[in-house]
């Protein structure tokens, strides 16, 4: 049994759903898979602490989970479900997997065999991509990545950005990107080398948008060295001023005054709002 919150109307529902139909809400994933569950990181703005206080005892009973677990998912303490790393086996179709919305899979008192539990399954599925966050990037030097698995750090602020490109110099991937979100404050400058991918996004519950100018000095770094940005929809109504500004001008002078035609592309990803990477 695979569970969606799915919102409207001001409202969070949860939806039971057979994992083909369970796509995620995540614009730039197919799935997600949340066999870690519970987190220690605190964040105060953490949407999935809500979720686990208000469902997670119902969720777990419904599976027939042991008491432990379940009061462990209420309480949104760290727990390791492999039973819904298994669900894998449903997707027939090559998809981009993330893991996992409910925890952060290399977080604080997360046991490194469950990480590499996790590892050893997106192995088993080389036809699958497999997007990862961390919030503990010192963790990630225990470990050594497939090919399919895209390995991120999320970062809110400066000094977090600054320990996460420390890291991510000696992890060996394939796929290194820095999720900067909810960005709650300027990163100031940035050295992306070494990443492939940015991706900026907004505290949501409740929503606290960042300033035009602080994605704007993201968006430059890296245009300075040909890195890909993905601005998520959460921001659309931010960036979209931006954009229609420079679609008024549109004689070449690209927003936020990038230079090169990269950078003319990066704006295109965020106008539609479409990953092509
Ligand atoms: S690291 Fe992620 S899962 Fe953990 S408390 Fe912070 S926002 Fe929540």
């Amino acid at each position: 049994m695979f569970f969606v919150v799915r919102s409207g109307q001001g409202q969070s529902v949860l939806v039971e759903e057979s994992v083909p139909k369970a796509k995620t809400k995540i614009e730039w994933c197919d799935y997600t898979i949340n066999c870690f569950w519970g987190c220690e990181g605190g964040c105060p703005y953490c949407v999935a602490r809500k979720i686990a206080r208000r469902f997670g005892r119902y969720i777990g009973n419904r599976r027939g989970y042991a008491s432990d677990i379940v009061q462990r998912m209420a309480e949104f303490k760290p727990v390791f479900l492999p039973d819904q790393l298994e669900r894998i086996s449903e997707i027939s179709k090559p998809s981009r997997i993330f893991i996992s919305e409910m925890g952060d899979w290399c977080g604080i008192d997360v046991p490194t065999e469950w990480s590499e539990q996790a590892l050893s399954t997106m192995r088993r599925y080389p036809q699958h991509t497999f997007i990862t966050s961390t919030k503990q990037p010192q963790n990630l030097l225990k470990f050594q990545f497939p090919d399919n698995c895209w390995v991120g750090i999320a970062v809110t602020n400066r000094d977090m950005a600054q320990k996460a490109l420390a890291v991510f110099r000696n992890v060996k991937a394939t796929t290194r990107y820095l999720m900067c979100e909810p960005l709650l404050a300027p990163l100031g400058e940035l050295d992306l080398e070494g990443i492939d991918l940015v991706i900026i996004g907004s505290q949501t519950n409740p929503y606290r948008p960042p300033k035009i100018e602080w994605i704007e000095e993201i968006a430059r770094a890296a245009d300075r060295e040909q890195k890909a940005v993905f601005v998520k929809n959460n921001l659309q109504s931010l960036v979209a001023p931006a954009i229609m500004s420079y679609a008024s001008k549109s004689l070449g002078l690209p927003i936020f005054g990038l230079k090169h035609d990269f950078a003319l592309r990066q704006q295109v990803w965020i106008y539609f709002c479409n990953p092509v990477w």
